[in-house]
Formats: C-alpha cells, structure tokens, sequence
C-alpha cells in the first residue's frame, strides 16, 4: 500500500478523472471535483481527521455513485476498506428518491465511524454551498426543505465530531436566518 500522502493525492487524481464530465447546480456550474475536495478539506481543516481512510473515503465518497465506478474498481485501486466506506456512503439509485432520503435517516447511526464523519462532512458542504453557491432555480421551499432534511440525518450520528458538529450547526442558525426555520420538524 504506497504511504497516507500519496495514497490521498491517487484518490484525488481518480475522482477528478471520473468525475471529469460532471458540473455543480450552482450558477456558475463549478466543476464537480471541488466538491469532493471541499468534504475532504472540511474533514481535514474543520474535523482535525488525520485518518487516510477517512479523508481518502471523503474524496471518493461520490464516485461510486455519480460516475460509472463501482466498488471493484475502488477495491483494486485503493483496498477493501476505502472501497467500503464509500459503499456505506452510497445510496442506491434503484430506489426512488424519497425513500433514498428516508433511509438516509434510518440507517446514519448504523454506519462506521468513517462513513459518518464523511456524512456529516458531506452535509456541511451542501449545506454551505445552499447558503453561498446555491443550486440554480432552487426556490426558498426547496433550500429549506434540504437543510431540513441534512440536520435530521446528522442528528442521528451526532457525537462522531464536535468540531464538525458545531461547524454544521452555525451553517443551519444561517439557513434558518436567510430561508426561515422549517416548521415541518
Ligand atoms: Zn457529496
């Protein structure tokens, strides 16, 4: 297995191939690699995570998911245990979207340590990119309906980061300023 560093800079070099075609909803349509890295600099900066397997799961967390990659690839590439906290982290797209969302809840306190920590990382991106880059076309309902719907996932892992947990907290007492508190939790 080559050292933590490089292993990190072969996640990212991976993700930014595979995701290569992808763009962000924003306005701007940013390039969808920023993404990853913005989850794995929040894990790094905001959640003090030194663990490669974490960060490295960060950077992939949506390859399995969004581009044709599947869990072999991530297997071979980077061994069996980055490869599977991307699976925990990746939802099945055969079911619809509610109920992908419903069992985002049901099972976030099932996960690993890892797989939690890149959730709630994942979280605090799109909930900032809602509150500073949002989703082009998205009306207030839809913003409010999303934040609503991350703080009722990271409530069921809470106590995996502090730091990151109170991070994500100052960007929902924000959306709940610029979107209005959702009543409907
Ligand atoms: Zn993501």
């Amino acid at each position: 297995m080559p050292d933590g560093l490089t292993l990190i800079l072969q996640a990212m070099h991976f993700a930014a191939d595979r995701h290569r075609d992808q763009r962000r909803k924003d306005v701007q349509a940013s390039p969808y690699i920023n993404h990853p890295i913005a989850v794995a600099e929040i894990l790094c900066a905001v959640g003090q995570v030194r663990d490669v397997v974490t960060i490295a799961a960060g950077i992939l967390h949506d390859t399995i998911e969004d581009t044709e990659t599947t869990a072999a690839d991530l297997m071979a590439r980077f061994g069996a245990e980055i490869s599977a906290v991307v699976e925990e982290v990746t939802d099945d797209k055969n079911l619809s979207r509610d109920d992908r969302k419903r069992l985002q809840i049901e099972k976030a306190h099932l996960k690993s340590a890892h797989a939690r920590l890149v959730s709630l990382a994942d979280k605090i991106c799109n909930v900032r990119d809602i509150l500073e880059h949002p989703p082009d076309g998205w009306p207030l309902g839809r913003k409010r309906e999303y934040v609503a719907w991350a703080r009722a996932v990271v409530q069921r892992i809470r106590g995996c980061n502090r730091p990151m947990e109170e991070y994500f907290d100052a960007l929902c007492a924000r959306a709940d300023t610029a979107f209005g508190p959702d009543a409907s939790v």
